[in-house]
């Protein structure tokens, strides 16, 4: 996969549990001929190459890798869902996604990115 684009790096406020140290999010965006179940899998393995440990739902880890969007796909499947079914509700999604694709259109719910962003 070659990197096209990329967001700064955002330090948001943990989501979902709050005491824990800050997260940094960012997006990028990617040229890829990997079909969506194998980026998912190239992503796991970058995870756990990373020194991801399990941790609790929502807890601190040092890596979190998650596709948000392939082109106008639309996968419902219980491995891999896309649209990420939680994008379009987290501030820490959608500010560094406005950032690099603010006028791509979100597959299902047929809104921009930065329409989604200013109505949070
Ligand atoms: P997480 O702990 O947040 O990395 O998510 C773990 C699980 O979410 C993985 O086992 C994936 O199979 C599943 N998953 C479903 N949809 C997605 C997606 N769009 N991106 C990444 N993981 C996904």
């Amino acid at each position: 996969m070659t990197v096209t684009k990329r967001s700064a790096m955002y330090e948001t406020k943990a989501w979902g549990v709050e005491a824990q140290p800050d997260f940094i999010n960012m997006c990028v965006e990617i040229d890829t001929q990997l079909t969506p179940l194998q980026l998912l899998e190239a992503l796991q393995a970058i995870e756990q190459q990373t020194g991801r440990q399990k941790s609790y739902k929502w807890g601190p880890r040092k890596i979190d890798l998650d596709i948000l969007f392939y082109g106008g796909l639309v996968i419902d499947e219980e491995r891999l869902k896309i649209p990420h079914p939680y994008a379009h509700l987290r501030r820490f999604v959608l500010e560094p996604l406005a950032e690099i694709a603010p006028e791509f259109v979100h597959p299902t719910l047929g809104n921009t990115i930065l329409w989604l962003l200013n109505r949070l």
